[in-house]
């Protein structure tokens, strides 16, 4: 026999098990959650094994998980026949943390006071909860492997673990045996065991045996009728399936015939985990075929953007020896992604109609998903454009609209969808944009997520109507009338003479100056060429790449030729060429200022004092 083998833990590993022994949980009952369901996954891959035809190590053990205690030995003992482990697994899955997820969550609970237990188990830390209420944990190992060792791995949960040849010859599968610490040797009397499987683990799909008693019921509570689960199953099931500790948000449960067969039950979580910057969310629905474990992290299932779901999808339509590699490429798994994601989409449409105030809360942390969805997913992009929400020039702040009911108020005929993007609400409304449409009683959409940028790259149109924004020279705003202006306008040739004036002066950096019909109050604003990049797309495109100069841009600059400013400037024109000078420049930079669009701001505070002196000394003399 080899001697035994030590081995130091990975220094994650010493910082999970610092962690939960010493803070993380304040619910120790969760380590046997823990344990029960890494059992049940177990026995999930091995079933899944057997039934894709491999030959696997004591065919005929039964699959079940068992608790047994020793109140006198103060032990407690978990076993299952499940998949077991190989020397090389024992290292890789109880010696090391590979999850990346893991690895960030730990850096962020150092960085933050957020210590919260609810998210442990989702991080892959689960087994090292043992040693919550254990000094010492024992795991004998056998796996299903053919060529597998019966194996002993024993840890004190401190520095390090062992790992040596077992003395028998051990059955295929997992004991796990606790040396509870003498504070916790309530966990060695099998009414609590028993409890606390009852509470936690109700759903796992294979017997839970404490003692000779059988305590869970094992149902696939997906394949039942919906008026046959109350909530509290439901919650208890996303608890037990998700790994998680949270009340689920949403859950959708539907069946369907055609054109597939299939039962799916999914949930949306509280908490989206990537805005806790926590890396990306892992795929969470669990492909299953009558009941059987096919995959529990399929990678093709559901679009990407889904990733945030939780839940099983079950479907006799699918072979049991589906690969992983293969999941993309089968039409069928196609076809269930496509009719799975139309039905939640459908779903959260009815969800945000019947509950808006519920429903904001979810967009409020899940809406980027929703956002990926329509820049990088064609097919559902209608679908999920109707999903999102946000502010307006005809809400109130803090009150979402949707593209529905903007099209609802929209004008006859209108067949744009107006936008703004900038930072705030604050801003957007001081920007010299807003009030031709306002004045005109046009609706104007806010975007203000850094995000939004790349949505309306791709989101040209919501039903037939063209997305604009407020600010491009594209929007051809119509002679109203009605409109409440000020003022004689200028006459046409002073107009023309001052234009062409300004371009002369401005040169490069404009590429037209024209009399415009927008302004209300503003003397002029820069409008975007209509292929241009944005101020928001500009300053994305500087943080990436700092220090590198910007391509140079070229705006159009409109006059309002009601307003007193222009009216003086086409006098100084001709009267004091170089204060007009003056005032052509720093007009332009103002409504690159106001447009977000000013890079360069040397010149306009300078500018600014030589035109309040010149001012001031025309008052003085
Ligand atoms: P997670 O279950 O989230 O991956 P754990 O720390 O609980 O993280 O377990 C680490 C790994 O150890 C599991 O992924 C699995 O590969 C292995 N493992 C744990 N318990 C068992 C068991 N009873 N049978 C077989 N493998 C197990």
């Amino acid at each position: 026999m080899n001697a035994p083998e030590k081995r130091e833990f990975q220094a994650e590993v010493s910082q999970v098990l610092d962690i939960v022994i010493h803070s993380l949980y304040t619910d120790k009952d969760i380590f046997v959650r823990e344990l029960v369901s890494n059992a049940s996954d177990a026995l999930e891959k091995l079933r899944h094994l057997q039934l894709t035809g491999n030959e696997v190590h004591g065919p005929d053990l039964s699959l079940e998980i068992r608790l047994t205690v020793d109140e006198e030995a103060r032990t407690l003992t978990l076993a299952d026949h499940g998949l077991g482990m190989t020397r090389e697994e024992l290292h890789e899955n109880l010696g090391t943390i590979a999850h990346s997820g893991s690895k960030a969550f730990l850096r962020n609970l150092e960085e933050s006071a957020r210590k919260e237990s609810a998210l442990i188990g989702q991080f892959g830390v689960g087994f090292y909860s043992a040693f919550m209420v254990a000094d010492e944990v024992t795991v004998y190992s056998r796996s299903w492997r053919p060529e597998g060792e019966s194996l002993v791995w024993t840890s004190d949960g401190k520095t390090g673990y062992e790992i040596a040849e077992a003395d028998e010859e051990l059955e295929r599968g997992c004991r796990i045996v606790l040396k509870l610490r003498e504070d916790c040797a309530d966990f060695a009397k099998a009414d609590r065991v028993r409890s606390i499987v009852e509470s936690y683990s109700n759903f796992v799909a294979f017997p839970v045996m404490v003692g000779e008693e059988r305590v869970n019921k094992v149902e696939a509570v997906w394949r039942k009728k919906k008026s046959e689960v109350t909530d509290e199953e439901y919650k208890e099931f996303y608890q037990f399936s998700a790994k998680a500790y949270d009340e689920p948000r949403y859950r959708m449960h539907f069946n369907a015939d055609s054109p597939i067969e299939l039962n799916a039950l999914l949930f949306v979580p509280a908490e989206n985990t990537e805005l806790w910057g926590m890396g990306q969310m892992e795929p969470g629905v669990s492909l299953y075929c009558k009941n059987v474990l096919i995959d529990d992290k399929p990678a093709g299932l559901l679009p990407d953007w889904l990733r945030f779901l939780r839940g099983v999808i079950d479907s006799a339509d699918i072979p049991l020896n589906i690969s992983r590699e293969s999941m993309q490429d089968s039409s069928l798994v196609r076809k269930l992604n496509r009719v799975v994601t139309k039905r939640f989409l459908k779903f959260l449409d009815g969800e945000a109609k019947d509950d808006p105030d519920k429903y904001k809360e979810f967009h409020a942390k899940f809406s980027r998903f929703l956002k990926e969805g329509v820049v990088t997913d064609f097919e559902h992009r209608e679908g999920l454009a109707k999903l999102l929400r946000f502010e307006s020039s005809l809400t109130d702040p803090g009150t979402l609209t949707g593209f529905e009911d903007y099209l609802v108020r929209a004008k006859d005929g209108q067949d744009k969808i107006y936008y703004l993007s900038g930072p705030d609400r604050v801003s957007i409304e001081a920007g010299p944009y807003l009030e031709a449409l306002k004045a005109r009683g046009l609706e104007v959409v806010y975007f203000f997520d850094t995000i939004d940028e790349y949505l309306l790259q791709h989101l040209r149109e919501f039903e037939g109507k063209t997305l604009v924004s407020a600010s491009s020279s594209e929007v051809e705003l119509p002679e109203d009338a009605a409109l409440e202006t000020s003022g004689e306008p200028l006459a046409e040739e002073a107009m023309t003479a001052l234009c062409d004036f300004l371009q002369t002066e401005l040169g490069e950096q404009v590429e037209k100056v024209a009399p415009g019909k927008r302004l209300v109050s503003s003397p002029a604003a820069v409008l975007a060429p209509a292929h241009g990049m944005s101020a928001q797309m500009r300053q994305m495109l500087q943080a990436m790449n700092p220090g590198e100069p910007l391509p140079p841009q070229k705006v159009e600059l409109e006059l309002n030729p009601r307003h007193g400013l222009v009216h003086a400037l086409a006098a100084a024109r001709e009267a004091d060429p170089d204060l007009a000078k003056l005032a052509a420049a720093q007009l332009l930079d103002q409504a690159l200022l106001a447009a977000g669009l000013l890079e360069d701001r040397v010149g306009l505070v300078d500018r600014g004092f030589r035109l309040m002196e010149a001012a001031l000394k025309k008052t003085a003399g």
